[in-house]
C-alpha cells in the first residue's frame, strides 16, 4: 500500500535557502514569523499530514461518502476525527487574520502546510481548503457583521465553507446562471435554485456550512454581469451567533466520480433559502473571483502533492523491485535480478518526475511568499510588481501544476507496471484523484484563455514585461559553475522562445482572435517551462553555494544539481517545439467542418 511522508526537507531548502523566509521575520506583513519557528511549525505540520491524514486516503477511497434519505452525508470512517484534530491542532488557522482567531503566519508557510494535507489525503484537505476559499472572499467583500458572524468560526474549522457557482447548464460559462434571489425586505433575500458538482456542500463533520452561492437579483441585467453573490449558512445563526433554525436547502444527491471520493460532490437545491447579499448588487463575480484566484493556487497545489506522493512510491518501488539487468552488466550478481532503477528508462521517469515536482514546489512556494508581499512589500512599486506577478502566474500555476500532477502519477504508475493499475497499490489511486484538478475551478484550457486574453495584455503587458525583465536579470546574476550555467544558458534560450511567441500572438492575435485560442495552451506551457526553469536556476544557485560553503546535506545539493541539470537537457527544449506549434496558427484547426468530427 502506497505511502506518503512530508518532503519537509525540501520544503525547508525552499523556504529557508531560496527564498530566504526567516530574514523578513518581523517585517511589515512578517510580524507574526519566528524564523527558529518554521522548521517546528513545518516538521510538526509533516507528522500531522503522514500520520493523521494519510492513513485514511485509501480507506476514504474505497468507503467514499454516503447520503441518507434524510439528504444528510457521512463522509468516510475517521475523516470527522481528523479533521477535529486539525481544528484543535490549530492548522486550520495559520494564515487567516488574527482579529479572527488566525495566527497571521506567510502564506509561503501555509502554502507549505497545505501541499503536505492535500499530499497525504486530497479528499479530506478540500473540507478545509474549501473554507480558506470562503473566508478569503468574506474577509474581502463582507459586511463588518457578516464579519464577525462567520470569520472566526470559519478560521477555527468549527463551521466550513463552500463556492456555489455551477448550474447544469452553467459551467465555464456563469453568465448563463439561473438561481435567483428575491429581497425578503428586511435585509435578506430568498435563494433558489439548483447547483451541481458543489464539493463539500453537505457533510457531517462541521455544526455549520456557509455556502457562499450565485445567484440573480430580480432586475439582473443579463449575462456575467449580472451575478450576485449571497451568503446562505445551512443553519442560521441565532442571536449568540451559534447554529440555529434549519435552512432551506438541502443536498438532492452525491455524485459517483472517477475519484476524490472521500470528497462529497453535491447537487446543493435551494428552496427560497434565506441568504445575504455580499460585495455589492450584481458583483458577484467579482467576489467570486477573489476567492476563484485563492482557489486556482491552491488547486495547482493539489496537482503537487499528488505528483509529490506518486514520485516517493514510484522512487521506492524502483528501488526495491528486481526486474532485468543493467545494460552495461549486472550490478548485483550475486542477486536473481537488478533493481529498477539501474535502467535508464526507468530513471528517465523518476528525474522528470522529480524535476518536474521539485520544480512546481519551488514555484509554488515562491507564489504564496508574491502573495505576501503583494500585501505587505514596504514599497508600493514592489506590492505592485508582486500582484503583477501573482495574476501572471495564477494559471499558470492551476494549469501546468495540475497537468503535472496528472502527468507524474501516471508515469509513476507506470514504474510499478501492472502492479500500478490494480487497486491495491494505491498507485492508480493519485492518478483518478489528480485528473479532477485539470477540470475544476475553470479548466485547464480555460486558464490558458485567461493567461491570454486578460493577464498577457493586462496594463499594456507590464505583467509579462516584468517577468522577462526578471528572469533575464536573474540568468545574468547566476553564478557561473557547471550545473548553475547549464540551467542558464537554456533558461536564457527558453525565455527567447518565450518573446518570440508572445510576439507572434500580438502581431496575429488582432487580425484573427482564433489565433489567441489555439495558441492560448502552447504559450501557457511555455511560460510554465520557463518560470518552473527559472525556479531550477535558484535552486542550482542555491545548492551550489551550500556545496561551496559545506553547509547542509551534501548528497541533497548536489541531487539538487542532477535535477537542475536534466531540467535544462529534458524540459527546457520543449519551449521550441511548443513555439513552433503556436505560431502554426488557427487556420487548419479551424478549417475543418464541424460536422466532420463526427465522421469515421
Ligand atoms: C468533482 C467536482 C467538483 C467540483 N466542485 C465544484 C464546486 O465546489 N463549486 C462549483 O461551483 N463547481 C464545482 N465543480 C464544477 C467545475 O468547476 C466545472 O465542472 C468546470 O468549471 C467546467 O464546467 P463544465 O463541467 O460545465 O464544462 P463546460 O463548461 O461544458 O466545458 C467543457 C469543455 O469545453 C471547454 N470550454 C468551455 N467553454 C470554453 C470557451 N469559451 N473557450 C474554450 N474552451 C471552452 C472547457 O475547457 C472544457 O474542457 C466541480 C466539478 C467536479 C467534477
Amino acid at each position: 500500500m502506497a505511502d506518503y511522508s512530508a518532503p519537509l526537507r525540501d520544503t525547508l531548502f525552499n523556504l529557508d535557502q531560496v527564498l530566504k523566509l526567516g530574514d523578513r521575520a518581523g517585517q511589515p506583513g512578517f510580524e507574526a514569523l519566528d524564523a527558529d519557528m518554521i522548521e517546528p511549525i513545518l516538521t510538526e505540520a509533516g507528522k500531522f499530514a503522514s500520520e493523521v491524514f494519510a492513513p485514511l486516503n485509501a480507506s476514504g477511497d474505497r468507503q467514499g461518502c454516503t447520503r441518507h434519505d434524510d439528504g444528510s452525508v457521512t463522509v468516510p470512517d475517521g475523516f470527522a476525527d481528523a479533521y477535529r484534530q486539525m481544528c484543535e491542532g490549530g492548522w486550520t488557522t495559520l494564515t487567516a487574520p488574527e482579529t479572527y482567531g488566525g495566527q497571521a503566519l506567510p502564506h509561503a508557510i501555509g502554502v507549505a502546510v497545505e501541499e503536505f494535507l492535500s499530499g497525504a489525503n486530497m479528499s479530506l484537505a478540500m473540507y478545509p481548503g474549501l473554507t480558506d476559499g470562503a473566508i478569503r472572499a468574506v474577509v474581502a467583500r463582507g459586511s463588518d457583521e457578516q464579519k464577525a458572524t462567520y470569520l472566526a468560526k470559519l478560521t477555527s474549522g468549527e463551521w466550513t465553507g463552500t463556492m456555489n457557482l455551477t448550474e447544469p447548464h452553467a459551467g465555464t460559462d456563469l453568465g448563463l446562471l439561473r438561481s435567483r434571489a428575491e429581497p425578503n425586505g428586511d435585509g435578506s433575500y430568498a435563494v433558489s435554485g439548483t447547483k451541481i458538482f458543489i464539493s463539500c456542500g453537505e457533510h457531517d463533520m462541521a455544526s455549520n456550512i456557509v455556502h457562499l452561492v450565485l445567484a440573480r437579483l430580480p432586475d439582473a441585467p443579463k449575462g456575467s454581469k449580472g451575478i450576485s453573490m449571497f451568503i446562505v449558512p445551512k443553519f442560521l445563526p441565532d442571536e449568540n451567533g451559534e447554529p440555529g433554525e434549519r435552512n432551506s436547502l438541502s443536498c438532492g444527491s452525491i455524485e459517483e466520480k472517477m475519484g476524490i471520493h472521500g470528497s462529497c460532490t453535491c447537487v446543493m437545491n435551494y428552496d427560497g433559502a434565506k441568504g445575504w447579499l455580499i460585495g455589492g448588487e450584481h458583483q458577484g463575480l467579482a467576489a467570486m473571483f477573489i476567492m476563484m484566484n485563492a482557489a486556482r493556487l491552491w488547486v495547482g497545489l493539489q496537482g503537487l502533492g499528488q505528483a509529490e506522493v506518486a514520485y516517493q512510491n514510484g522512487a521506492s518501488y524502483a528501488l526495491d523491485r528486481r526486474q532485468g539487468r543493467a545494460l552495461t552488466g549486472p550490478v548485483e550478481p550475486d542477486q536473481s535480478a537488478d533493481l529498477l532503477v539501474v535502467h535508464p528508462d526507468v530513471r528517465r521517469l523518476l528525474m522528470d518526475a522529480r524535476a518536474k515536482t521539485e520544480g512546481l514546489r519551488a514555484l509554488i512556494l515562491w507564489t504564496g511568499l508574491l502573495t505576501d508581499l503583494s500585501h505587505h512589500a514596504a514599497t508600493e512599486e514592489e506590492r505592485t510588481q508582486a500582484d503583477d506577478l501573482i495574476q501572471l502566474l495564477t494559471p499558470v500555476v492551476k494549469a501546468v501544476g495540475t497537468d503535472i500532477g496528472y502527468d507524474v502519477s501516471t508515469q509513476m504508475q507506470q514504474v510499478w507496471g501492472g502492479h500500478g493499475y490494480v487497486a491495491e497499490n494505491g498507485m492508480e489511486q493519485f492518478v483518478r484523484d489528480a485528473r479532477i484538478a485539470m477540470i475544476y475551478e475553470g479548466a485547464n484550457g480555460i486558464q490558458a484563455m485567461d493567461l491570454v486574453g486578460r493577464k498577457l495584455p493586462m496594463k499594456g503587458g507590464r505583467a509579462i514585461q516584468s517577468f522577462f525583465a526578471l528572469v533575464d536579470s536573474e540568468i545574468a546574476d547566476a553564478a557561473s559553475d557547471g550545473a548553475v550555467r547549464e540551467i542558464a544558458e537554456a533558461l536564457g534560450k527558453a525565455n527567447g522562445e518565450l518573446k518570440a511567441a508572445a510576439m507572434w500572438l500580438m502581431q496575429n492575435a488582432p487580425e484573427n482572435p482564433d489565433n489567441a485560442g489555439s495558441a492560448a495552451y502552447a504559450i501557457m506551457e511555455i511560460l510554465g517551462l520557463v518560470a518552473i526553469g527559472l525556479m531550477w536556476l535558484r535552486m542550482a544557485n542555491a545548492a551550489s553555494a551550500a556545496i561551496e560553503a559545506g553547509e547542509g546535506d551534501k548528497a541533497f545539493m548536489e541531487a539538487k544539481l542532477l535535477c537542475a541539470r536534466h531540467f535544462a537537457q529534458s524540459e527546457l527544449p520543449d519551449v521550441g517545439a511548443l513555439r513552433r506549434k503556436l505560431q502554426a496558427g488557427a487556420e487548419v484547426i479551424m478549417a475543418m467542418p464541424a460536422e466532420s468530427f463526427l465522421r469515421a
